[in-house]
This record gives C-alpha cells, sequence and structure tokens, in this order.
C-alpha cells in the first residue's frame, strides 16, 4: 500500500499504515483480524503482551464451544440467587461493595434483563451465534495443527438436585427444537460414556454437540496461522492514545511508534473500557473475574468435558490434565486469587466427583471475562466516529461466540450486508450518553455512512471462502 509522504517518518516500521488495525490479540481480535483478511483487508493486531499470554482472558479459559451455555446471565432468578451467595466466601459469585458508577449502571441494566422476554430473546441471538461459531471453528480446525486443539466429543451436564435435573429435563423438547442436540442419560448410558468415573448426582444430559478449544495452544496455532496469511501480529505492543481528525482517528500511539490505520477495532476485552474511554466512547463492560485450576488427571477423571451445572464449575480433560474453571467475581480490573474461593470450586468437583479424591494442583489461573448487561457482546461502530469498531463484552462464553463475531466484524467494515443481524450487538444500546458527551465535549457529529465500500483484494490463496 502507497503511503502518503507527510508524516511518514514518525510511523512505526512494524505498524505502518494497515487498512485495519486490531487492538487485542485475544479471541476476539484474532478472529476480527481472521475475517478481516479474508476480505482482503491488509491487518495488523498489536497486543499488549504475548499472544496466548497468561494476561488475555483467552488464554487459560476452559474452552467451552459449541452449543451448550448460550443462556443469558440475566435470567430470571438470578437476583434472588446471587443475593442468597453473596454472604458465602466459597460461593461461585461475588461482587465487591465499592462506590463505582459503572457497576451501579451495569448492575441496574443486569437487573431490568432478568425477565423471560429478555432472557428468551438473548438465548436465540447467542444460541445462533454460537452454532455459526462452531461451523466456523470446525473449518478452521478442520487439518493442519489446529486440528488436535478442537476436541468435539459432546460433553455431559450434571445435576445434583432433583428439582434442577427436573427442570432441565423440561427444558430438554424445547432446545432440541432449537437446535441444541441434548438428550437425558439414564445411568446406564452415563456409565457406558464414562466407564471410570464415579458421579454422585440426580442426573446428566449429554449435547452431542460439545466441543471445547484447548487453550492457550489455539490461541497460538491460529496467531501463527493468521501470520501464514498476511496479517501482522505486534505482540508487546501497547495502544497508548489516538489521534483525531473530525471524525475519523488519524493516528494510534503505541509503544512501539505510531500507525496511521483506515480502520481501527477495539477488541481488548476487558481493557477496551478505558481504551474507549480515551475517545470519549462509553462501554457498560464489567471485567467478571473467574479462575481455572488445572490439575494432575487421577484415576477416575471423566474423559469428557462436564458441566456441574448448579455448582458452576466445568471440567475439562486435558491429556493428563484437568482444568477447572469456575466462579464469577465483580472485583474490578483485579486479578487476585482468592484462596477460599478456589476450595470452594475444589469442594464442588469433590461432591460431583467424589472418584477424584485429593487433586494435586498444577497452576492456578485468574482471567476478567468482558461482560456485558445482557451477556450479548457490542460489535459494530462507535458513535461519532467513522473508522471504529468494536468488537468486546463476549463475557463467559468468548470462545464460543467470538469466530461468528469476528465475521461480524469485518461484514460491518466492508459495508456489506452482515449474516446476523447487527442491531442486538449495537455498541450504544444501553444509553445515549457517549453521545451526550461527545456534543457537551465538542467531538464530531454522528457518523455519515461511508460513500463506497472499501478496496480490500482478497490475499492470494485465501479467496474468502474458508470459515463461512
Ligand atoms: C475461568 C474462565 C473460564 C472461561 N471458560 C470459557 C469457556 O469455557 N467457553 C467460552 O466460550 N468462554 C469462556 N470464558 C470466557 C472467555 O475466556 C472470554 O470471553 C474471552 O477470552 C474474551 O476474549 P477477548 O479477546 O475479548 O479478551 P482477552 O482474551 O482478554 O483479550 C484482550 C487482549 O487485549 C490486550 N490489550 C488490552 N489493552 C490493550 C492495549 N491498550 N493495547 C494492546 N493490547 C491490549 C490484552 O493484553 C488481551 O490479551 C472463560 C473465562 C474465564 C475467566
Amino acid at each position: 500500500m502507497k503511503l502518503p509522504d507527510h508524516g511518514r517518518h514518525d510511523l512505526a516500521p512494524d505498524l505502518e499504515q494497515p487498512d485495519v488495525l486490531v487492538i487485542g490479540g485475544g479471541v476476539a481480535g484474532l478472529f476480527a483480524a481472521y475475517h478481516l483478511r479474508l476480505a482482503g483487508a491488509a491487518v495488523t493486531v498489536v497486543e499488549r503482551g504475548p499472544v496466548g499470554g497468561p494476561q488475555s482472558c483467552s488464554s487459560g479459559n476452559t474452552g467451552f464451544v459449541g452449543t451448550q451455555g448460550a443462556a443469558p446471565l440475566a435470567e430470571p432468578g438470578v437476583l434472588t440467587q446471587g443475593l442468597r451467595w453473596l454472604g458465602d466466601k466459597e460461593s461461585p459469585f461475588y461482587i465487591k461493595p465499592r462506590l463505582d458508577g459503572g457497576l451501579v449502571r451495569w448492575l441496574w441494566h443486569f437487573s431490568r434483563a432478568c425477565n423471560d422476554r429478555d432472557f428468551a430473546a438473548g438465548f436465540a441471538v447467542l444460541l445462533e451465534m454460537k452454532q455459526r461459531s462452531l461451523e466456523i471453528l470446525r473449518a478452521v480446525c478442520a487439518r493442519g495443527d489446529l486440528a488436535p486443539t478442537l476436541v468435539s466429543d459432546g460433553m455431559v451436564v450434571a445435576f445434583k438436585s432433583p428439582e434442577a435435573f427436573a427442570k432441565a429435563c423440561r427444558a430438554v423438547p424445547r432446545a432440541v427444537a432449537g437446535g441444541v442436540p441434548l438428550r437425558i442419560l439414564d445411568a446406564a448410558a452415563l456409565r457406558a460414556l464414562e466407564p471410570d468415573a464415579e458421579f454422585d448426582i440426580r442426573g446428566a444430559l449429554f449435547n452431542a454437540d460439545g466441543a471445547y478449544l484447548r487453550v492457550p495452544e489455539f490461541i497460538v496455532g491460529f496467531a501463527a496461522e493468521l501470520e501464514r496469511m498476511g496479517v501482522r501480529i505486534c505482540a508487546g505492543t501497547e495502544v497508548t492514545g489516538f489521534q483525531l481528525a473530525g471524525r475519523r482517528i488519524q493516528r494510534v500511539r503505541t509503544t512501539m511508534g505510531e500507525c496511521r490505520p483506515g480502520e481501527t477495532v477495539i477488541a481488548a476485552g476487558s481493557w477496551s473500557t478505558a481504551c474507549a474511554r480515551q475517545l470519549d466512547v462509553g462501554l457498560l463492560l464489567q471485567p467478571a473475574k473467574g479462575y481455572a485450576v488445572t490439575v494432575s488427571a487421577p484415576p477416575g477423571a471423566p474423559r469428557l468435558p462436564v458441566l456441574l451445572s448448579e455448582g458452576k464449575v466445568a471440567v475439562v480433560p486435558l491429556g493428563g490434565r484437568l482444568r477447572l474453571g469456575g466462579t464469577l467475581e465483580l472485583t474490578g480490573m483485579d486479578p487476585e486469587i482468592s484462596q477460599r474461593r478456589v476450595s470452594g470450586m475444589l469442594r464442588t468437583v469433590g461432591a460431583y466427583l467424589p472418584g477424584l479424591g485429593d487433586l494435586t494442583t498444577i497452576d492456578t489461573w485468574s482471567g476478567l471475562r468482558p461482560c456485558s448487561p445482557d451477556s450479548l457482546p457490542f460489535i459494530g461502530r462507535a458513535e461519532p466516529y467513522q473508522n471504529l469498531l468494536i468488537a468486546t463484552g463476549h463475557g463467559y462464553i468468548g470462545m464460543g461466540l467470538a469466530p461468528a463475531g469476528g465475521r461480524l466484524v469485518a461484514q460491518i467494515a466492508a459495508g456489506e450486508k452482515p449474516d446476523l443481524d447487527p442491531a442486538p450487538f449495537a455498541v450504544g444500546r444501553f444509553s445515549g450518553r457517549a453521545r451526550r458527551q461527545a456534543g457537551r465535549r465538542n467531538l464530531p457529529g454522528p457518523r455519515q455512512p461511508a460513500a463506497a465500500g472499501p478496496a480490500w483484494i482478497a490475499p492470494s490463496g485465501h479467496g474468502g471462502s474458508a470459515g463461512r
């Protein structure tokens, strides 16, 4: 791409002038880069840490993808349950009491979404996005180095209480009609699937679409694949500021120098709020901390991934190891690990799978999930800018949403008709506050539609069909 002469001298040679700069090398940023590259854009990804490093929420999670887990967090009745958990130091849910206007607004919108209508609408949107994402993942991981990172042998959902199991069984026909291949397991069927594991539960379901990504291997391997496709990935590069010209981002400042992208995508996970705030774009996100405890797999470990439903713990087999994921804590941008809650997770695992005995911990990791109040990500253009896109807020199911979310980013950037309705993901859906702020600070007015789409040329060997 030919650069204009003026101002070129202070552009960082590694970053130059891409069609699109993606901020964040987690799963959301990488899938945005993938689809943008398939569409023919010259793409640079900047990542503050190493790609797949522990700072990223995408690096240490349990990796569940597929049709399980499409229910929004804001569920009718969840507030009562949450209040009950607040006083329990080992419970899977916690809010750190503090004076934080963003948290109060987030909780207010969350509580408003806890009704049957919004729950059903959110579920339908998330399920469709997860189904499309699984198709994309299957194509991306069909062969080569990425093939062993996607395991799709189905998953077990285990229930401890008769009430929860009965409720889940009642929901099975509707789930199946909606495209979730669930079936109720009797004791013999569970034993056939898991002959070595000892369960102390009241019942279980099997989801034939259950699948999981092994992380960080998938993230590291996918980033390498993107580089082979021609995406420039700049690890160890942090975005520190923006320079505006009218309604456009003209320059992006990084710790490695400046660049002049045609479009900028903020996909910085829980850090997106701070990044977007520099542009006076308000994002209603809360970081929701979770832990993943990786242990040596003892004899009797399950062969399939298992969701311990009421305990809110996911169990994933990783060869000689098991990864246990759980807890959701609204404690701000604080990665500190609470040993009490980790003990609570281990106790939950012991209660459902007593045969595992004492577990030997290899590693305990915390990650900050970027959560919106209605559990839907923010994907789309951010007013009032002409060349700013947001791709964040994938919450507790980002591995399962980002593949289709990235395609939506690319379609919006290219001015194409998206294959998912973008309205539920609108960046400004919770308020006109960002726009009012922009008016007060004399920022530019609302964006006009681009006159013509971008002149991107598909890279050779990637004609735009893979993964679609
Ligand atoms: C315990 C746990 C278990 C989970 N299990 C699952 C699961 O089973 N299935 C599932 O679908 N999801 C799961 N999730 C959620 C999933 O991990 C997240 O939704 C997803 O990783 C979010 O991806 P992201 O790319 O938005 O954010 P991240 O992965 O956090 O990536 C954002 C990146 O941006 C970088 N960055 C930030 N600021 C800047 C800057 N200024 N300049 C440059 N780079 C910057 C950060 O370093 C970071 O690497 C789990 C999460 C946790 C914590």
